[in-house]
């Protein structure tokens, strides 16, 4: 039995979501309607709302959802927002609200709009309650999958998977194999992160593994909670200072729910990486955040320790370009492609992929992956050229040829410059990294034109202070 729509109440068959973070969720939310039945098996224990869990520890860092992924999740979860904004979670003004500096230059505070600003555990909550609440889905935490269930002959046929063996979480010790136990299925969903037990699974079985584009950018993060004194930071709800080739280091800050406030620091390499010493956390922002920023940060109370996080390489599991795969399973959210996090775009990428999956479903049941992973491969194209260029045009990352890099980062320079300057260009650049507009708004010739004007190979780049409460 496959997807399909059977009558009002939803479809007929059984999916089985393998990890309920936002890919595993979103994915759950496009399946209920086409199967009859959606069971999510998730790993973890499902913790008290705002709390970081083990096997989402970069829950403990800013994760800002892009306007763009905020459309797309409404689409999914209809008045998602609005309830996410209403329940505490903050809506900060784009741009007049926000502080960004990207490679040196304050982007234009032209007023675009409003984003919403939360963090991963809540949003992930709220994603669950919902998923909770679909007809015909259960969620089922505390097991592990551990192996795909083969139906048909193995590699030499048409194998398909129908299911997978799940079995309690190994939390301290490995798990006793014979206690797992077979949960069949008409379509398995690997939404396990970025580890990629789905490429391994397909090997496996005697399939290709697909071939792996990766961009080695070590990047480590730390991050703190804070309790600020309400108007110790004047009126911004959010400064973000990206990196620059000279000065490899970035931050963010953002006001989130219930007036609680995140500093995610971060650097390419290992010189670069900022502290877990609670002492010496604000010290790495010094030269980062104006020092107005940086005294009300001191004043603040920490609700939290410094959290780590070690980013070693962004990946792109190029699914779509194997020539076999076997019906019933897909990989989406991490699994598939894992972003550099200090782009903020991982959350929508996997959003754009439940859509991708739902348009999918819609069309019928045949060839199903197949046709998954090509509209997948066009929800991670333009992310994945944005953020590897923007990688590559730091010095600190290898592989890209010096003049090459140079090029990139002439270009950035340029770009944000002529951002910080013209209202058509930040618009552009904004809509751009929100994923909101189209990328050929940064083509059009009034930008191009603009963006030449700034143009200056070789200058040292301008590494604006951001505005703040000096
Ligand atoms: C430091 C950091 C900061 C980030 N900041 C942002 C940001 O600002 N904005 C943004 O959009 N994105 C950000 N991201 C990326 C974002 O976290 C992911 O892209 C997004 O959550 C999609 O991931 P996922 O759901 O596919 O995987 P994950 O979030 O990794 O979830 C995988 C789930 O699968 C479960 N699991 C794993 N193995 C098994 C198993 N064998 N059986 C059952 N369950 C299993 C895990 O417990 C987990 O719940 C950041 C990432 C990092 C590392």
């Amino acid at each position: 039995m496959g997807p399909r729509r059977s009558s009002s109440r939803g479809g007929a068959g059984h999916a089985l979501v393998l990890g309920a973070g936002i890919s595993g969720l979103c994915a759950a939310r496009a399946l209920s309607g086409f199967f009859e039945r959606v069971t999510v098996v998730e790993r973890d224990t499902f913790p008290e709302p705002s709390d970081v869990r083990r096997g989402v520890p970069q829950g403990a860092h800013v994760h800002s959802l892009t306007p763009g992924g905020a459309q797309v999740l409404a689409e999914l979860f209809p008045g998602l927002v609005e309830e996410l904004a209403a329940d505490g979670g903050t809506l900060a003004g784009a741009l007049d609200e926000l502080d960004i500096v990207f490679f040196g230059s304050r982007l234009r505070q032209v007023p675009l709009g409003r984003v919403l600003q939360v963090s991963r555990p809540f949003l992930e909550d709220r994603l669950r309650e919902r998923v909770r609440a679909l007809p015909g889905v259960t969620l089922r935490s505390g097991l592990e999958a551990t192996a795909p269930i083969v139906t048909g002959p193995l590699a030499a046929g048409p194998a398909r998977v129908g299911g997978a063996r799940v079995g309690p979480a190994r939390l301290a010790r490995p798990g006793d194999p014979d206690s797992a136990e077979a949960v069949h299925a008409d379509l398995v969903v690997d939404a396990m992160g970025r580890a990629g037990r789905g490429a391994t699974w397909l090997r496996s079985l005697g399939y290709r593994a697909p071939a792996t584009a990766r961009l080695a950018v070590d990047v480590a993060y730390a991050s703190r909670r804070y309790r600020v004194a309400p108007g110790a930071l004047g009126r911004a709800k959010g400064v973000l200072i990206g990196a620059t080739t000279t000065r490899p280091r970035g931050g963010v800050l953002t006001q989130q729910e219930h007036d609680a406030w995140v500093l995610s620091l971060y650097g390419f390499g290992k010189d670069d990486h900022p502290p877990a010493a609670p002492e010496r956390f604000l010290d790495f922002a010094a030269d980062l955040l104006p020092a107005g920023t940086l005294t009300a940060l001191r004043n603040a109370e920490p609700i939290t320790g410094v959290s780590s996080f070690a980013y070693p390489a962004s990946l792109r599991r190029d699914f779509h370009r194997l020539r076999r795969l076997p019906d019933g399973l897909i990989s989406t959210g991490d699994a598939l492609c894992s972003l550099n996090p200090i782009y903020g775009a991982g959350m929508t990428v996997a959003a754009l992929e439940a859509r991708a999956l739902r348009r999918c479903l819609a069309a019928g049941p045949a060839g199903l992956p197949r046709r998954f992973y090509r509209e997948a491969a066009r929800a991670v194209r333009l992310p994945w050229l944005f953020s590897t260029m923007a990688d590559r045009a730091m010095p600190q990352v290898p592989g890209t040829h010096p003049a090459v890099a140079g090029l990139l980062a002439t270009a950035f320079r340029a770009t944000m410059r002529a951002a910080a300057d013209d209202t058509r260009v930040a618009t552009a650049v904004w809509n751009a990294v929100s994923l909101t507009g189209s990328p050929a708004e940064l083509a059009a010739p009034r930008v191009m034109a603009a963006v030449l004007r700034h143009w200056s190979p070789g200058t040292t780049p301008r590494t604006a202070p951001p505005r703040g409460k000096d």
